[in-house]
């Protein structure tokens, strides 16, 4: 990870993948390129753009490889893809990507069904990874990432052994891995088994090889969840713009947690972020427009910024 030394917590912005990955609507590459430049310029370090997934099964990411390409003319900005086996990674780093990352289901049913591969098998794929990103130029080395999905919970499985998660994480690093982030794919998260969880993944790894988590707003939780992340010493989060995503399976769900809440927070907080809230609130508009049939969440937006609040917080 870049060492980030003017900024407390990088908020990770995934709309461009985890949201529109979700939705039926196909954003123009237009529009993804407009959206990635405004949410830079209000001041972003790290945006997923993309997966590089065969566009049979996820048209909306057709055109990664022309967004990687677009987000790296934007300077200062980690250009992060998902991808979900070898050719995906050879494709990002084609592309040109700063930052890859590969989910593991935890649940090996959700694996299954989500990548068709078992446990065995994604671990042999994940070593294939490292070894391919290891033969790239140090200079322009992707950072590479295993997210830990579904480790809170599965909607196959149901409950998620804790044990399996620190087993899975010990395991990825050891196949190459950079370091290690924990999903809560499934929105089962509470606070107390985040902090549990960063906890022991934590002492399993090294303290600086878990330091992002991935949380989805299903249940209502998702501020409550980056909080009890960030007391335990997390220092990326991940988010998406208008939380969008929801999730086909819980009707009126929202997806990702709510960017423009969770900056808010932050902010209201004292912790910099590095990001212009205003300017974050206008970049809403250029997805509303684009996508004016889904549902855009956050109570930020919608109640405004109280009085007085300074749209940058500067340190004393
Ligand atoms: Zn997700």
């Amino acid at each position: 990870m870049q060492m980030v030394t003017d900024i407390d917590i990088l908020v990770s912005e995934v709309g461009p993948r985890d949201g529109l990955q979700s939705i039926d609507s196909v954003l123009p590459t237009s529009v993804k390129e407009k959206w990635i430049s405004a949410q830079a310029a209000a001041g972003f370090r790290e945006i997923e753009v993309g997966s590089f997934v065969p566009p049979k099964l996820l048209p909306q990411m057709a055109d990664t490889a022309a967004i990687v390409a677009h987000a790296r003319t934007i300077p200062g900005l980690q250009v992060a893809v998902l991808v979900p086996n070898l050719r995906g990674a050879r494709d990002a780093i084609a592309a040109g990507a700063n930052k890859i990352s590969i989910p593991f289901s935890v649940s090996e049913t959700h694996s299954l069904k989500n990548v068709r591969k078992s446990h065995a098998e994604m671990f042999e794929e994940v070593t294939r990874i490292a070894a391919l990103i290891a033969a790239t130029d140090p200079v322009t080395r992707p950072h590479f990432e295993a997210g830990l999905s579904t480790a809170f919970g599965c909607t196959l499985e149901g409950p998620v052994s804790e044990d399996l998660v620190l087993r899975s994480a010990e395991r990825l690093m050891e196949c190459g891995v950079a370091e290690v982030g924990l999903a809560d794919t499934t929105g089962y998260a509470n606070p107390a088994q985040v902090k549990r969880l960063v906890r022991k993944v934590k002492a399993t790894v090294g303290e600086n090889k878990l330091n992002s988590v991935h949380l989805h707003n299903t249940r209502g939780l998702g501020l409550a969840n980056a909080l009890a992340a960030i007391e335990e010493g997390i220092t990326t989060i991940d988010s998406s713009l208008g939380g969008i995503g929801g999730c086909p399976f819980a009707p009126g769900a929202s997806g990702n947690i709510v960017t423009e809440d969770l900056v808010f927070m932050l902010q209201a907080m004292g912790l910099e972020t590095g990001i212009d809230i205003d300017k974050l609130l206008e970049v809403r508009t250029i997805l509303s427009a684009a996508l004016p049939d889904e549902p855009l969440y956050g109570f930020t937006p919608d109640a405004g910024l109280p009085r007085g609040f300074r749209g940058r917080t500067g340190k004393p």
